[in-house]
């Protein structure tokens, strides 16, 4: 940490969604050194293991990337060029598959890491100049259930809640998440509310038993895709007891009496069948539920990630709104993000699908009032809603798409059925990459290369989990010939000779979004970088009211919390309790395939390990990719501890080391999705078995669910 004298500057993690505020500092060398910002009131000084290493990544620049690189031919060597050569050259390419093919002969591929500010200038760029709409992010393969299911339920895709409501809290369901190892910070507050408050309940329900688990009073370790029974049971079990909350359901819901008789065509006993769990066990998360004052429910991957993702949403929101449990003080539905900027990329309209300020794609009139902004033409953006990240890969497979530009991610290791999307990449006539490091397995298909400023070379700011927008100061140097991203898209805007791209500074793009958002649910327009810089956070939406309120009024610090008011987004101002049939559409298991692979994280790796795969302490909790089996499973196989096995699907294979563990669930094996190519060998790679299944709404990959069969090496 750094020393007595030094003064830290504040910024904000880059990794996770908890969205935690650091300062740095420098020592005596002039490396930099991190620590938890005490007066933040996200982490109050606390870091995990991956926020507290951060200033290796900083301080260790061996992998960066200096110069715009180029290359006319794939079977030449890139160059290093100058950054117009590589913008006009780029700018020139990208003229010629509009002129011939038209707009969505082009695509950018983005990510949840990219900054409020860059994400508006993408979006901006694509949407409103290039007059396409193929812009996704690898949020998509994260959120966008959660995304899709807020919309349905309560009318937008808004966070009710904030973090402070965990604390106040009776019962926290948390379903398909281990917040434990991926959002440590924001776990150690339910850890220390339940130390004030040993009658916090929590209830998990998880195929493996994750240390999450250990604070749990009841595990349900569900059978991977049975999440909507054990929902619909678990609000059976609250319809039986009467402990649903009649008059919140009756003056501010609409869709009740369908859920009912759909939830109840199983009885609880039939659904822990299905799910695999006791029985008694529902009925006990169910009583803590029913006589829960304040009730919150928790989820990520394990619901998002889903061929059903949309629905195991709403019915897990579904049980929020029979009890009443919403827009109240320690009440409400908290999806949490696996990555920093999940929530500013949607505030701007990041994803194909989606306008600026959380206007409607489809709305005619909402395209107007985004074009008029802009000062295009109106029509300029098009109705049907662009390629999502799959999509851009089967496009390019098949040609319709010719260019992509990948910004801040890394696909080949985090898609679905990975050698599909690299067979694609190969296909494609011209890839641009902006990137930071010199590894992402991106970089060889590249016939642009554009380095990138890291975390702490560039301002800008990120909206966490809980709608809490912090900045994030520029406090080094880019190495060598590194911009920010924001930077290198304004430049290339400009080469194609559009106007409304000549931003001086960060602050600039941030005041436009800002503006973009007056008199929408998310309204920030109010919001600029003195009051970040001056207040470290606030919570959209944050307008002139909460601008003028006084600094002891917890106005001053923007919305806690949404929905007090009873009036939610939708036409009819009540929320829509969706019902739907309970029908697991994941991959079928077969004799040949008879285990159900799910893919996840670990605690001290973070993605695709781009950043924390460079700190050697990070390694050693967990340091190489593994598969966990149950005894049971592996016995059957011959399987032993630590031997080398084959993991196969209908796609490909995968081959690393076993960890047998009797906390998985027998039928079902786990490999972390972290690594990508280790010693030129890709059989660590996860997604080389996983599927392309899709949520037919929300278009979220299936990565919860993999037929596979595992055998001895
Ligand atoms: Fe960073 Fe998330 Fe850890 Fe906080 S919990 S320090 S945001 S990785």
């Amino acid at each position: 940490s750094p020393g007595e004298n030094s003064k830290g500057i504040t910024t904000t993690c880059c990794y996770c969604g908890v969205g935690c505020g650091i300062e740095v500092a420098k020592d005596k060398l002039g490396r930099v050194i991190v620590k938890g910002n005490e007066n933040h009131s996200v982490n109050k000084g606390m870091l995990c293991s991956k926020g507290m290493n951060l200033h290796y990544t900083v301080n260790d620049t061996s992998d960066r990337l200096l110069y715009p690189e180029m290359r006319y031919a794939r079977n030449q060597p890139r160059r290093r060029v100058s950054w117009d050569a590589a913008l006009e050259r780029t700018a020139a390419v990208f003229k010629t598959f509009i002129e011939k093919y038209g707009p969505d002969s082009v695509a950018f591929y983005a990510s949840g890491q990219c900054l409020t500010e860059e994400y508006y200038v993408v979006n901006k760029l694509i949407k409103g100049f290039i007059g396409s709409n193929n812009i996704d992010t690898n949020s998509r393969l994260c959120m966008s259930s959660a995304v899709v299911g807020y919309k349905m339920s309560l009318g937008e895709d808004s966070v009710p809640v904030s973090y402070d409501d965990l604390e106040i809290a009776d019962v926290i369901f948390v379903a398909g998440a281990n917040p434990a190892w991926c959002h440590p910070i924001l776990w150690r507050r339910v850890e220390a509310a339940r130390e004030k408050n040993p009658q916090l309940k929590i209830i998990v329900s998880d195929p493996r038993k994750t240390q999450t688990c250990s604070a749990a009073n009841v595990h349900l370790q569900l059978n991977p895709g049975t999440d909507i029974t054990l929902h619909h049971a678990i609000g059976r079990a609250l319809i039986e007891n009467g402990d649903i909350n009649s008059d919140f359901v009756k003056q501010h819901t609409e869709g009740f009496e369908k859920y009912r008789d759909i939830v109840f065509e199983r009885t609880v006993a039939e659904a822990a069948a299905i799910c695999g769990v006791e029985e008694a066990l529902i009925w006990e998360a169910a009583s803590y539920i029913g006589n829960a004052r304040g009730f919150i429910t928790m989820w990520t991957m394990g619901l998002n990630q889903s061929v059903v993702g949309v629905n195991k949403n709403l019915s897990l929101i579904n049980l929020n709104l029979i009890t009443g449990h919403i827009g109240k003080p320690g009440s409400g539905p908290l999806s949490l993000t696996g990555q920093p900027n999940a929530m500013g990329g949607r505030e701007v309209g990041g994803l194909s699908n989606l306008l600026p300020a959380h206007r409607d794609l489809t709305n005619e009139q909402h395209r107007a009032e985004v074009e008029a902004f802009w000062g295009v033409p109106k029509g300029r953006i098009p109705a049907k809603p662009g390629l999502t990240a799959t999509e851009m890969f089967e496009a390019l497979e098949d040609g319709r798409l010719k260019a992509i530009w990948i910004l801040c991610t890394n696909p080949l290791i985090s898609l679905p059925d990975v050698r599909r999307a690299e067979a694609a990449l190969k296909k494609a006539k011209f890839v641009v990459v902006q990137e930071v490091s010199n590894k992402p397995e991106t970089l060889q298909y590249a016939d642009v290369i554009f380095p990138a400023a890291a975390w702490t070379e560039k301002e800008g700011t990120m909206t966490n989990a809980e709608r809490r927008v912090s900045y994030l100061n520029k406090i080094t140097a880019a190495p060598g010939e590194a911009l920010p991203d924001a930077e290198i898209i304004c430049r290339f805007a400009q080469k194609m000779g559009f106007a409304g791209f000549d931003y001086s500074n960060a602050a600039e793009i941030f005041a436009e979004h800002a503006a973009l958002t007056r008199g929408t649910n998310i309204d920030m327009s109010a919001l600029n970088y003195s009051i970040l810089k001056e207040k470290l956070t606030v919570q959209w939406p944050y307008t002139d009211v909460h601008a003028k309120a006084q600094n002891d009024d917890e106005a001053s610090l923007g919305t806690k919390r949404l929905f007090a008011d009873r009036q939610f987004y939708t036409t009819s101002k009540k929320a829509i309790i969706h019902s739907f049939e309970d029908v697991n559409k994941s991959e079928a298991l077969s004799a040949d395939f008879p285990l159900i692979l799910t893919t996840g994280r670990i605690r001290d790796q973070w993605h695709t390990m781009s950043k924390t795969g460079k700190v050697n302490k990070l390694k050693q909790h967990i340091s190489a990719a593994f598969l966990e089996i149950h005894p049971d499973d592996a016995l059957q196989r011959g399987i032993r501890e630590n031997a080398l096995v084959v993991i196969k699907s209908r796609r490909g294979e995968v081959q690393v080391k076993a960890k047998l563990s009797g906390d998985i669930k027998k039928g079902v094996v786990f490999l972390p999705m972290h690594w990508g190519k280790v010693l030129n060998s890709d059989l660590n790679r996860a997604n080389n078995v996983t599927n392309n299944l899709l949520d037919p709404k929300s278009k979220e990959p299936d990565f919860k669910f993999t037929a596979v069969e595992v055998s001895p090496f």
